[in-house]
């Protein structure tokens, strides 16, 4: 095992590998902005290293000044966390060639699931099921373009292979537009993402979004069950839940069983998740996220396996402890995003926390940095805090969340608790299974009231 950690990231996530990596007794370096001089997590490692100003690109996603903080710190490997630098495969192959172990999968696999277009190539081979669409990239023929569009059916999403964060899509709903979104989506995806494939897929109206888990060490992959993450707004997931309420486990285990085959097929290594949509009765693959998730919480809950730690070991060159058959799911775990923001308009709301109080009891797991006297950068992603609640069933992981909400005291500065505690009480989600438009329709039919 490694002697010394150097964690990339910031916020919950730093805490999170933190105390992941003080069970494994593994000493841990925390690189930081100027903004997060005075974050807890940064007087709890064992070593702080200031890497630059505020702005992410000065520090978070300062590759040079990371690798430099490793060298000095005589660190062994570097775990990036979730957003970052954490799927990108030029700072995967940095890591490396500097001498030092990056806690993820290889560059390699980064870069084949990074792009979409090779991404559903590898899907496709492993037998799992995409959405409908164009074989890969678009050529530049417009004939043959719309000829792809009437064989699929409108409508029609055009999708940058580079995309990411919810950009570089386009929904097509007759062919008078086909052509203009097609071009459009092009020349932002050369901008954005430095690759102008895009490709075409069926838009599915009213789907859910179900993704699975699996952790891989090169060789034997397992699938972790699943997690639906339907409760979103702007493509930002806000609730996420396991397992996904009324879907037929034969179909999800065959679907975890073919994630599982497609790990092997590609040498898989570390912590992932498959996403896919579901509608109808069918699950449609999207894209793999190569990282840790921020909601890969309620999937430690409904296990007992710390997937954090288990990235480590990975990384560190141990197999994995487990076979299938050794994974068990027990009850339902519930995760609530907590977000420094206006609970309605969604406008950030950075600033001092002067009160702070988590709750507590049964089954009721809080992952925050955050305490009195914090003050909330306004650099970063709003997100100051997970509260997680598992239960035997659902209903009673949601009992204990409307709980843990009523008992959470946020002051100074504004947050989402109010509209976490509406959905709760929301005789929608209570039945569970809404679509990924649900809380978008809910907040739009509110606002019109
Ligand atoms: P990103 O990497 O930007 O997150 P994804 O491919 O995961 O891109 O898609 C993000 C979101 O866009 C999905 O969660 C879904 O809401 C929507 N989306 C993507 N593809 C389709 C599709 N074929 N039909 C309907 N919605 C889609």
């Amino acid at each position: 095992m490694f002697k010394k950690l150097l964690i990339a990231n910031r916020g919950e996530i730093a805490l999170r590998i933190q105390r992941a990596c003080r069970e494994l007794g593994v000493k841990t370096v925390v690189v930081h902005s100027e903004a997060d001089r005075d974050a807890k997590y940064v007087r709890l490692a064992d070593e702080s290293v200031c890497i630059g100003p505020a702005a992410p690109r000065d520090s978070y996603l300062n590759m040079p000044a990371i690798i430099a903080a490793a060298e000095v710190t005589d660190a062994e490997a570097i775990h990036p966390g979730y957003g970052f630098l954490a799927e990108d495969a030029d700072f995967a192959e940095r890591v490396e060639k500097s001498g030092f172990v990056f806690v993820g999968p290889t560059p390699e696999s980064i870069r084949e699931m990074g792009d979409k277009v090779t991404a559903k190539k590898a899907m496709i081979a492993a037998g799992i099921p995409v959405v409908p669409g164009s074989k890969g990239a678009l050529s530049d023929d417009p004939a043959e373009i719309k000829k792809i569009a009437r064989e699929v059916g409108y409508p029609v999403i055009v999708k940058a292979a580079g995309g990411g964060g919810g950009r570089g899509m386009r929904v097509v709903y007759s062919e008078d537009a086909l052509e203009a979104a097609v071009s459009m989506t092009r020349s932002e995806a050369a901008v954005a993402f430095n690759n102008p494939d895009v490709y075409m897929e069926k838009f599915l109206e009213n789907p859910r979004h179900i993704e699975i888990q699996v952790l891989a060490d090169g060789k034997n992959a397992v699938w972790l069950g699943e997690r639906d993450c339907s409760m979103q707004r702007r493509h930002q997931k806000v609730i996420e839940e396991a397992p996904a309420p009324g879907i037929d486990r034969k179909l999800v285990k065959k679907i975890g069983e073919r994630c599982v085959e497609a790990c092997r097929k590609m040498k898989y290594r570390g912590a992932g998740t498959f996403e896919f949509l579901y509608e109808n009765g069918e699950f449609y693959f999207i894209e793999m996220n190569t990282r840790i998730q921020v909601e890969h919480t309620i999937t430690e809950m409904i296990t007992g396996i710390d997937l954090v730690q288990q990235q480590i070991l990975i990384a560190s060159g141990k197999p994995l402890p487990f076979k299938q058959s050794d994974i068990q799911f027990n009850g339902h775990s519930i995760e609530c995003r907590i977000n420094a923001e206006d609970p309605f308009k969604f406008i950030p709301s950075p600033g001092l926390i002067t009160n702070w109080h988590t709750p507590g009891g049964p089954g009721v797991r809080m992952d925050s940095h955050v305490f009195t006297g914090y003050r909330v950068p306004p650099n970063y992603d709003s997100m100051i805090g997970k509260l997680i609640t598992h239960g035997a069933t659902r209903e009673q992981a949601i009992a204990r969340m409307s709980i843990a909400l009523s008992e959470m005291v946020i002051e100074g500065v504004q947050s989402n608790i109010a509209l976490h505690r509406d959905l709760m009480e929301d005789e929608n989600f209570k039945v569970g299974g809404t679509s990924i438009h649900y809380l978008e329709q809910m907040l739009a039919q509110r606002s019109a009231k």
